[in-house]
């Protein structure tokens, strides 16, 4: 008798290991044959992990007999397809990063855990049967069937029993009567709510400049391509993107919009919804898991057309992806800092090269990485160089606060401003981008201050909270009513954040409203959508905030804008600091004067004459960028070169250090041409939430031998011994080098 065929699953498993595991078919094989991207529950070690079948393959390098079988299939059908799946493998190969761990993270949270059933999709409803469509006519004498049967003649899909009751109040009698008939029956109806915008909207008449935008994308649809779209604040990106969206979904294609934070820029949201008649879901943190699981499911079954998203959404499947578009794509939120260390940025444009369709990449400050692309000719650059609608571009001072007296941390000259452009009706907005009350409390006897115990940095004081709080590991304290050591009265706050400097505005502007808006000042939820309306409609004269207020907002009444204390962007550890100092102030900067009147930019520093801060004033954007490229180059710094940084860290103070030694010998045993590795050196805080930090370093000017070189190394990393007392990972990029 013939051997049945041998059935061998290639299985990655959710846990941190670089390779792929075979098993056999589930003992129990009733139920549907199983297919890559479904889920299975595997034996693994002592204990049953999560699995996703990668390949059903006839033969494996083990011995077949000592293979074990799965548990159980868990999914009726693939939640991956072929492409989705290829996807996610080329980024935790790119990445350096588990298989089973990427590709699970890339899932709703609910699909990571076995136990849960998966959702249905779709929300609960009714439909007519064919004898029910037959017979809507003919039922005269029972008025209420009558009515719940013609509206659901009306409906191709049926209704929700919401959408029922919505329509037509309590009608279960009807529904009841009209069942037993067989005229109705319960099914489910597709969730995904449709934008309510009429598709015919007219939006302004494009720019010229715009117009070639649109005409550039829509002609490469069909195809891979990656464009820049630089456009300064204001000049209409938004409405660039809704056209091609308009475009797009027309044809029947699916659309990815990648945003750094929903929360933040419920304005886009609601031009979306006004501009667009799609069924259209979001993808963000903020969402419950059943409602992520149901928004992935519609993107994944084609049912919803355009997906609005943060990060993660880059892994949603879209069977029908047309058109990728990211916006903001220089903001650092697009880099997700743990675990699974991707730029989304990045494999949003892997993404359109594998799914053969364009990638618009959009900024008024694009990344140097991105320009350096655009630069070399591997993205097509189209510039919005003008304000839409004939706004003026803001003036940008420089104050020299040197020797000043300062009031609430503002200069004279700043002040006077202030007062003038109040009394005439208009709205200023000031930046300080350092939440609390001050960023350090003192004792004036004895010289103590609030130090974090966990970490190498210093407690901010929040007076509306009472407490100290340390914003880099959480810890926190009690204010205290004496100082800790000396036990004298007189301590004292040093520094300015945002909640002090609101307190003093208000003793400055006692007639005047205003507004703060900080991560703390907005925690209620839809706070922040409620001050940004106010805003908006000119209803608060007086604003300041964080770094919250420089992302995408748009405040036509602002003709002032004042930024306090980037100095330390000027001379910061890290290289990139410059580059986002000079985003930062680009972006807030980008706020004032949007409609007809003017706007004017104070930037109050001690370097007036650093020569990034001159020619960021004197030429703007685009040519601080060219400067700061060059440096770069000079320097073989990133994009110039790339870069790959491991980090370890332990409780102990030297382990960290020690392992990232050991480290260092193995790429010298790897010996990588090209392959520069530099360190270990403690990380610029060594201690931060109790442990101690070290960084090593890998460089090398192109990518594929740095590829090569990771691959080779890190297999020698993982097999170093004693490295149990360290946590160590690996940061391809890496953004930030903290
Ligand atoms: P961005 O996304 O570049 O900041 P937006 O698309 O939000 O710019 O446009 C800024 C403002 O200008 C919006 O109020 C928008 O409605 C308006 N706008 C955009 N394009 C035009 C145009 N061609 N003509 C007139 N107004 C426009
Ligand atoms: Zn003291
Ligand atoms: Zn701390």
């Amino acid at each position: 008798m013939p051997a049945d065929p041998l059935i061998i699953l290639r299985v990655a498993v959710d846990a941190p290991v670089p390779t792929v595991f075979d098993y056999l078919p589930a003992i129990d094989r009733t139920g549907n044959p199983p297919a890559p991207g479904m889920r299975v529950l595997v034996p693994f070690g002592r204990s049953r992990r999560l699995g996703m079948i990668l390949e059903v393959a006839a033969r494996t390098e083990q011995d077949p007999d000592r293979l074990k079988p799965v548990d159980s299939l868990l999914d009726p059908t693939p939640l991956l397809g072929a492409a989705d799946l290829a996807f996610i493998l080329w980024a935790a190969r790119y990445y350096h990063h588990a298989p089973g761990e990427a590709l699970f993270g890339a899932l709703p949270a609910r699909l990571r855990r076995p136990s849960l059933p998966p959702l249905e999709s779709g929300t609960p409803g009714w439909c007519l049967t064919p004898e029910g469509r037959a017979g809507v006519a003919g039922l005269t004498r029972a008025p209420k069937q009558a009515l719940v049967a013609r509206l659901l003649a009306a409906s191709d899909t049926g209704l929700s029993s919401a959408e029922l009751k919505r329509r037509l109040g309590d009608c279960h009698g009807a529904l009841r009567a009209l069942a037993a008939r067989g005229w109705v029956e319960p099914c489910r109806i597709a969730s995904v709510p449709r934008t309510g915008g009429r598709a015919a909207a007219a939006g302004p008449e494009l720019d010229p400049h715009q117009r070639r935008a649109v005409d550039s994308v829509r002609d490469a649809f069909g195809g891979f391509r990656a464009f820049l779209l630089e456009g300064v604040t204001g000049s209409g990106k938004t409405e660039v993107y809704i056209r091609l969206l308009q475009r797009l979904l027309a044809a029947g294609r699916q659309a990815l919009l990648l945003v750094p934070e929903i929360g933040l820029t419920p304005q886009l949201l609601q031009r979306l919804t006004e501009r667009l008649d799609t069924p259209m879901v979001t993808l963000h943190s903020a969402l419950s898991a059943g409602e992520r699981e149901r928004a992935w499911r519609c993107a994944a079954a084609g049912e919803a057309t355009l997906v609005l998203g943060t990060r993660s959404a880059v892994f949603v499947p879209l069977p029908r992806l047309g058109l990728i578009l990211v916006d903001e794509e220089h903001d650092l939120s697009f880099k997700q800092q743990d675990g699974f260390r991707y730029s989304a940025r990045d494999l949003a444009v892997r993404r359109a090269q594998q799914a053969r369709c364009p990638v618009v990449l959009g900024s008024a400050t694009p990344s140097l990485e991105t320009l350096h692309n655009a630069h070399s000719g591997r993205y097509t650059r189209l510039e919005l160089p003008r304000r839409a609608g004939g706004a003026l571009p803001p003036e940008l001072l420089t104050l020299d606060i040197r020797a000043q007296p300062l009031r609430a941390g503002l200069s004279p000259v700043l002040l006077r401003l202030m007062r003038e452009e109040l009394e005439q009706g208009n709205q200023v907005l000031l930046f300080l981008n350092r939440r609390g009350f001050a960023p350090v409390l003192t004792c004036h006897t004895c010289g103590w201050v609030s130090e974090c115990p966990r970490c190498d940095a210093r407690l901010t004081l929040h007076l509306a909270t009472e407490r100290l709080w340390c914003h880099h590991c959480g810890w926190t304290r009690a204010l205290p009513g004496a100082c800790p050591d000396c036990k004298g009265l007189d301590l004292r706050p040093l520094g300015w954040g945002t909640e002090r400097l609101e307190a003093e505005l208000r003793d400055l502007f006692p007639d005047t409203s205003l507004a703060r808006i900080d991560r703390d000042s907005t925690r209620r939820k839809g706070e922040l959508e409620r001050l940004l309306g106010a805003a908006r409609r000119g209803e608060i004269p007086l604003l300041l905030g964080t770094q919250m207020l420089a992302k995408g907002h748009h405040f036509p009444g602002v003709t002032l804008v004042g930024i306090l204390e980037l100095d330390q962007g000027l001379y910061g550890a890290d290289f990139r600091a410059p580059e986002r100092m000079a985003q930062l102030v680009v972006q807030v900067a980008g706020r004032a004067g949007r409609a007809r009147r003017p706007g004017r930019v104070v930037l109050q520093t001690r370097h007036p004459d650093h020569p990034l801060l001159l020619g960021l004033q004197r030429q703007g954007y685009p040519a601080f960028a060219a400067t700061a490229l060059e440096e770069r180059r000079q320097a073989a710094l990133p994009p110039f070169s790339h870069q790959a940084l491991m980090r370890a860290e332990s409780q102990d103070a030297q382990a960290a250090s020690k392992f990232l030694e050991r480290a260092a010998g193995e790429a010298t045993a790897v010996a990588a041409k090209g392959v520069a590795v530099l360190g270990p050196i403690p990380a610029p805080m060594e201690r931060r939430g109790g442990r101690h930090r070290a960084h090593l370093l890998a460089q090398s000017d192109l990518r594929p031998d740095l590829q090569a070189f990771l691959t080779a190394w890190l297999t020698r990393v993982r097999a170093l011994k004693g490295g149990s007392r360290v946590r160590w990972s690996l940061d391809t990029d890496p953004q930030e080098m903290l």
